[in-house]
């Protein structure tokens, strides 16, 4: 028989510190629940002078009895051979404080196990020789014999099963602002009886200390040098249960056992990378970041916001609530829902080949766009019913010989920055119409800046070439300026000289734009279920909800169940461009649908899914989160977020601006105002500059753009102020210039880097380096002017040199991690990434003031 001793030990933490404070050893054992007798043996043991219950011990005498007893393990004493543990059950122990007052506090076991120490069984098995038992104690857990009511110690021994569950005791909860610093911490063998005492009462256990299990020394080490007596932790808190059940998993050994004496060890927090979806639970959350979910509730009200285990949060929230508790937060992709959809056996998997490029045509008003679409659609479009009647579905598909060319027939980057604004990206090709007696005009301009921004590929048609004054060579000198050069001259630019009215060289740009196509390589899988984008979606008479829809991958068909923003529906007919029904669409074909529950909106994209309630939940998320992120998008546009609208060239920070006003006068003086207002770090520019009311295509462009719209002596239509609702853009009315110059300045001050002015908050003098493989490095150290703060950048100097800036990784004062710690007191301070600190070198904590400046 082993004479292991196997009990578990409470946690006894004193609630008040007092260095000379000493007890009697009746008091003593009283509170450690021991026999007084076995106690004085244990004295005894430990070297410790006693001759009856009425001699009193001092701290430190308590501090040699409790280092004896930890390096012994008990193994002088001859211990129980099972403990039984209970879950879930607390038990108060008494423990004296200072000045003799009697503190409470409670001890919890977390299981009801039966443990039997391993070399008995071992013994039984084989009849081994017995290890030395430090060995045991540090290697072998005890076995697990039984998870049955307590009161039957005499359970079976044969159940020799190896299972290395490890009980666990949780510790009493100390964490609250108050507690001071535990002067002593006394561990003393127990007999099995102790574990029925613990079992009796129910705890009013509330907090929970994180506890983790560490190398003893390390804690010891620790604790002294922040100035702190021993502190025991006998328990292996929850936490470091997850661990060790991880480990198990794993297949690793758990090495800490029920009679390990687990520190609380003062490492950093585990910081867990949390992937964080478009959308979470609060559970799920929870679960991510291996807390209770209680305890991301209790941090979600800290910010505001109250919320229910169930309730789904969305992806910007949990993303607060992830760094908010310290962890680090990983976005899946935003559009995690459709992948779990897609999941279901949506994959687009499967050969890719060659797909149709899709065209956008663009120019200047009256250059041709129109025209142009017109006669491809007229010359080229394969009408394969007789007297077929066109129908506009947003966009057909031509056959040439060497190829099909699908175009959007709403020219014009109204349209095509309509659809960008919403993310959708159709376009691979624009063909930019430029009329050859004009040449090139502001919209011109604006969308080569479109399709640049978009990063599409331009193809020039020289329109008008059958008219006498057409000057192509002029529009070729005059895009060059834009970085559009023609081949001939060395560039990259394809120019196609074209009539619109004659049809002349359309079939050369049409090869061009399959050539074009070549090189942009575009693929798409065919034998996939289909995925897209909505080109346009009306309510029909006779019909209901019909899309347009443009299929990107895959093949749409027939009785597809297609899930589109926030409507859903089951395909019930198809039609092409021709109104002729078709049973199935790929890729680059556009088609209309019919079976919507609703209208999905333009650039809304689209996939089909199994199930038609996934599709609904989806659905209907979609629009409550839509409305959220939006209102935060809103609140962020018009707070602080002002510098996302600032695009950034060649140092100088620039607003964009759409303006309108009423007359062509004020609009002038307006841009010119504006433009005056330029610095070499920031300026403004106006984007599109008109006469008229706000519309839906301005409020577009300024989405696309990240632009603020000002309205001078004009309003908005209802649809641009629906649009400018739901997009969250910036708007201004006005009708005094000076007012919009002032507003627009400051906007502009706003812009320009704020100096920074730094304010040193506190300095603290490094006393000790304690070191830990785990954590790394903490510095003992004392404030010694104003204070140090958790969350500001820090220096480390070393003989008055700045040696290191950077962050602090955690701040504490005895076990707690805290915020502040004042001049004259001490604290553990560990440098995040920064491990070579030493005794003798000063941590700075400083401040960063922005101010602003103005223009
Ligand atoms: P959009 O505003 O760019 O759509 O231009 P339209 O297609 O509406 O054309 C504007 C005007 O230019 C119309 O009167 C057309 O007939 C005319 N037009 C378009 N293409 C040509 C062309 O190649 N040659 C000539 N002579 N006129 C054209
Ligand atoms: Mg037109």
């Amino acid at each position: 028989m082993s004479k292991a001793e196997t009990t578990t030990m409470p946690t006894i933490k004193m609630a008040k510190s007092n260095k000379k404070s000493s007890m009697l050893v009746k008091d003593l054992a009283l509170d450690v629940k021991v026999e007084v007798g076995r106690l004085i043996q244990q004295l005894k043991n430990a070297g410790i002078e006693v001759s009856n219950e009425n001699d009193s011990i001092t701290e430190k005498e308590k501090k040699k009895l409790l280092d004896y007893l930890q390096e012994h393990h008990g193994a002088k004493e001859a211990g129980p051979e099972k403990i039984i543990l209970r879950r879930a059950k607390t038990s108060e122990i008494k423990v004296a404080g200072s000045q003799g007052a009697r503190k409470t506090v409670s001890v919890q076991v977390r299981k009801k196990r039966t443990y039997i120490k391993r070399t008995e069984t071992q013994a039984n098995a084989s009849a081994a020789t017995p290890a030395p038992q430090e060995q045991l104690i540090e290697e072998t857990p005890p076995v697990l014999l039984t998870e049955e009511v307590i009161t039957t110690p005499e359970t079976s021994v044969d159940g020799t099963t190896t299972t290395t569950e490890t009980p666990a005791v949780k510790q009493p909860a100390d964490k609250t602002k108050k507690a001071k610093p535990a002067t002593v911490s006394t561990p003393v063998k127990q007999k099995e009886k102790r574990h029925t005492d613990l079992d009796d009462e129910e705890g009013r256990l509330k907090k929970k200390k994180k506890i983790r299990s560490g190398r003893e020394e390390d804690i010891h080490q620790y604790d002294s040098m922040i100035g702190k007596g021993v502190h025991l932790d006998f328990a292996l808190s929850e936490e470091a249960e997850n661990i060790l059940e991880q480990r198990r998993r794993k297949g690793a050994r758990a090495r800490k056992t029920v009679q390990v004496q687990a520190f609380t060890k003062p490492t950093a927090p585990m910081i867990h990378e949390v992937n964080v979806p478009e959308t979470i639970s609060v559970a799920d959350l929870a679960q991510k970041m291996s807390v209770k979910a209680s305890e991301v509730i209790k941090v979600m009200m800290k910010m505001g916001a109250i919320v229910t285990i169930n309730q789904v949060i969305d992806q910007d929230t949990a993303v607060l609530v992830v760094e908010e508790m310290g962890h680090k937060p990983k976005l899946t992709s935003e559009y995690a829902i459709e992948e779990a959809l897609t999941k279901e056996g949506n994959d687009i998997t499967g050969e890719a080949t060659h797909r149709a490029p899709v065209v956008t045509i663009m120019g200047h008003v009256d250059h041709g766009k129109t025209s142009l679409l017109d006669y491809i659609r007229r010359t080229k479009v394969t009408s394969s019913e007789a007297g077929g009647i066109t129908q506009h579905i947003g966009a057909y598909h031509v056959e040439t010989q060497k190829g099909v060319i699908t175009f959007l027939d709403t020219p014009g980057h109204a349209a095509f920055t309509a659809m960008r604004a919403r993310g959708a990206k159709l376009t691979d090709i624009v063909i930019l119409v430029v009329a050859a007696d004009d040449g090139v005009m502001p919209q011109t301009v604006e969308a080569i800046q479109h399709a640049k921004a978009a990063n599409v590929p331009i193809i020039v048609a020289i329109n008008k070439m059958d008219k006498p004054e057409a000057d192509p060579d002029r529009v070729k000198n005059e895009l060059a300026k834009y970085e559009l050069i023609p081949e001939e001259w060395g560039g990259e630019t394809i120019f196609s000289p074209i009539s619109a009215r004659t049809g002349m060289n359309i079939d050369n740009l049409l090869d061009s734009i399959l050539v074009q196509a070549e090189v942009l390589r575009l693929t798409a899988v065919i034998d996939s279920p289909a995925r897209g984008v909505v080109i346009e979606s009306r309510l029909d008479k006779g019909r209901g909800a019909v899309a347009s829809m443009l299929v990107q991958q895959g093949t749409l068909r027939k009785g597809d169940l297609v899930l589109a923003g926030f409507e859903y529906g089951r395909v019930r007919a198809m039609f092409d461009e021709n109104g002729k029904p078709v049973d199935s669409a790929g890729p680059s074909i556009p088609v209309e649908v019919v079976g919507f529950s609703g209208t999905p909106n333009a650039g809304d994209e689209f996939m089909i899914v199994s199930d038609e309630r996934r599709a609904r939940e989806v659905a209907l998320f979609r629009q409550g989160k839509f409305r959220e992120v939006k209102l935060a998008r809103q609140n962020a546009a018009k707070l602080e977020n002002i510098f996302q609208r600032m695009g950034d060239e060649k140092g100088q920070r620039i607003l964009n601006v759409v303006l309108k006003a009423d007359v062509q006068g004020s609009a002038e003086a307006l841009t010119q105002a504006l433009n005056d207002l330029a610095t070499s770090e920031v300026k403004v520019r106006i984007i599109s500059g008109g006469v008229g009311g706000i519309n839906e295509s301005d409020v577009n462009l300024a989405v696309a753009s990240d632009a603020i719209i000002i309205g001078f002596n004009v309003r908005a239509n209802l649809e641009a102020r629906k649009l400018i609702e739901t997009e969250g853009v910036d708007l201004h009315y006005h009708s005094i210039i000076y007012e919009v110059i002032d507003e627009v300045k400051n906007a502009l001050s706003g812009f320009m880097a704020p100096e920074i002015h730094e304010k040193i908050m506190g300095l603290a003098e490094v006393r000790d380096v304690f070191r830990s493989s785990k954590i790394g490095a903490i510095a003992g150290c004392m404030v010694i002017d104003g204070a140090i703060k958790r969350n500001f950048p820090i220096r480390v100097l070393r003989n008055n040199i700045v040696i290191y800036e950077g962050h602090l990784e955690s701040l504490r004062r005895f076990k707690d991690d805290v915020s502040e710690v004042r001049s004259g007191m001490e604290c553990g301070i560990g440098v995040k990434n920064y491990n070579d600190i030493k005794p003798g070198d000063q941590i700075e904590v400083f401040e960063k003031i922005e101010v602003k400046r103005k223009l």
